[in-house]
């Protein structure tokens, strides 16, 4: 419909007494404003479209028919046809896509509010993204404008790929993500960290609080040390605790965060992630308790074959006490004093009492247990369980501890284990070597705070062909020889965090060095079965 005769229809109502000619030039004026004003408005219009720089626009009909066709930007890879002018959607876009602006226009007609959707378009074999948007225009005619969203398109796509790559590597590594702005207190969870916590819903909108509830009661406090002690010295921290799932699951998670600074340098971002490792955990519990089974059946087979030894060792302090009895006895009938002949029964007794109370802990089977303790105290346990075989052979002992207290963090049963294994190991090397057979052992500190102990003997050496298999469980080179000393040595070892390694001796015999994570801090009682679960970053705990 034209314009001019829209308006002009429009001023039909004027009174019949105007003459004539007056009617006409009044009409003719409101007509010429009704243009301007028509003309001014889509001039607006226009100028709004241009305001967004499209690619391209034309004026599409009621009945879907291109009337109009302005492309500026000469952006003829657009459509996939060269004419549109005149033309049906239907003989210019793929069927879906004509569809999709059929759809729009008729919600266009309903509403007559702007509509905009998005298509895409196989042109020249390269797939492009358009959005279209519709916009009342003329009471018959609709304005549509193009734009080319390809490249935003294609960057959410590989957004979208990356993400779904991210979540399943996430997934599968039973890691989440998550981020907290500590100014606005806003958390964000990735959705790995839904299901770790048995969050089925993951629409619910995490807080610092809910996650807070979730940490297990026990670990409450641990956890609110390290946060809060993170937010005050902005440092990053590791760390593992419990949580508990919404069905009274427990599950046992890895917590790490850093500090990202803003442009300011001021850092208020907070972010992390968080590791379900529930399984690493009971899987090295179940290789822990296989562990202490084999760590103690092994030292029943050595207290077995140290047996014979002990009761010798036993018998002496016992002949001993029977003996200084007798010499009191006579002294007494004399009426002389035997208060020193009491003083050496008692210490006599009281050895016997130590070597029984050091071979019932050795012998007694128990779950791993770590403490702190002076290894120097344990090389001496040790060297007391082994001492009837070193004087029996005639070993010297050499001791060389660099330093009076030398703390570590284990399990001190199965270190004097490890201990008694070694020299029992060193003593048998030495029973066919020439004298002087000589045991040394040395303890110093390394520049990273390890305590390293060795365990060097004159004895037979080990063949170089030996070597590879010092280790491997069950390797002897002895008629009565388990084989299983070393393997499970090495594994205790492992199990408090340290290292053992061979070396061979320059001139003659071996030497067996252990390095254990040192501790500064001073001794204390057994820790709690939680504790060893729970090693906060040395700075933080
Ligand atoms: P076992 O003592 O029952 O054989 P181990 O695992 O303790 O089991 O030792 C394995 C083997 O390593 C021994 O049979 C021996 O051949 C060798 N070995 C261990 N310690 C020494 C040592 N100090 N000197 C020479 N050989 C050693």
């Amino acid at each position: 419909m034209d314009v001019a005769t829209t308006t002009i229809q429009g001023l039909n109502f004027l009174p019949e007494l105007l003459p004539p000619s007056t009617r006409v030039q009044i009409n003719e004026k409101l007509r010429q404003e009704m243009l301007e004003q028509r003309e001014t408005e889509r001039s607006a219009q226009l100028q709004m479209i241009l305001d967004v720089n499209p690619d391209l626009y034309f004026h599409l009909n009621l009945r879907g028919v291109i009337t109009r066709f302005v492309n500026e930007k000469n952006q003829h890879h657009f459509l996939p046809v060269e004419t549109v002018h005149q033309r049906h959607l239907h003989e210019i876009f793929p069927s879906s896509v004509a569809s999709q602006f059929e759809t729009a226009l008729q919600e266009l007609i309903q509403s007559q509010v702007p509509v905009t959707f998005e298509y895409a378009l196989e042109i020249t074999q390269a797939m492009r993204w358009f959005q279209a948007r519709l916009l009342p225009y003329q009471p018959e005619e609709t304005l549509v404008i193009i734009q080319d969203i390809t490249q935003r398109k294609t960057a959410e796509i590989k957004l979208q790929h990356v993400h779904a790559r991210l979540s399943e590597a996430q997934r599968q590594a039973h890691i989440g993500s998550w981020e907290w702005d500590t100014r606005e207190n806003t958390l964000w969870w990735s959705e790995e960290i839904y299901r770790i916590l048995g969050l089925g819903d993951l629409d619910f909108h995490p807080t610092t609080q809910t996650f807070m509830e979730m940490v297990h009661a026990e670990d409450r406090k641990l956890v609110t040390r390290v946060i809060t002690n993170t937010l005050d010295n902005r440092l990053p921290f590791s760390f593992e605790h419990r949580i508990v799932r919404p069905q009274g699951e427990i599950r046992y998670v890895h917590l790490q965060a850093g500090f990202k600074p803003d442009a300011t340098g001021e850092s208020q971002l907070m972010y992390g992630t968080i590791q379900d490792i529930t399984e690493k955990v009971e899987a090295s519990r179940i290789a822990q308790e296989y562990r202490d089974e084999l760590a103690h059946v092994s030292r029943l087979v050595v207290k077995g074959e140290l047996i014979a030894g002990l009761s010798h060792e036993l018998n002496q302090p016992l002949t001993a006490i029977a003996n200084y009895c007798g010499a009191m006895k006579t002294l007494m009938e004399q009426g002389e004093d035997v208060s020193q002949l009491r003083d050496k029964i008692e210490r006599q007794a009281l050895r016997s009492g130590e070597i029984i109370h050091r071979l019932k802990a050795f012998t007694q089977k128990q779950p791993q247990q770590k403490f702190l303790f002076n290894i120097h105290d344990s090389i001496r346990s040790a060297l007391q369980i082994i001492n009837y075989q070193i004087r029996l052979k005639q070993i010297e002992v050499k001791t060389c501890f660099k330093h009076k207290f030398t703390t570590v963090y284990a399990d001190r049963v199965q270190i004097e284990q490890v201990l008694v294994n070694l020299f029992k190991n060193a003593v048998e090397a030495m029973e066919h070597s020439p004298a002087p057979r000589t045991l040394t052992i040395s303890t110093a500190s390394t520049p990273d705070r390890m305590i390293q102990i060795s365990v060097s003997d004159t004895g037979c050496g080990v063949p170089e062909s030996f070597r590879s298999k010092l280790f491997t469980p069950f390797a002897t080179s002895k008629q009565s020889g388990l084989g299983i000393g070393l393997s499970l040595s090495r594994s205790l070892i492992q199990a408090a965090e340290g290292k053992m390694w061979f070396l061979p001796n320059p001139r003659k015999g071996a030497t067996f060095c252990i390095q254990l994570p040192a501790c500064q801090k001073p001794l204390e009682r057994p820790r709690t079965e939680l504790n060893r679960h729970f090693r906060a970053d040395a700075a933080h705990d």
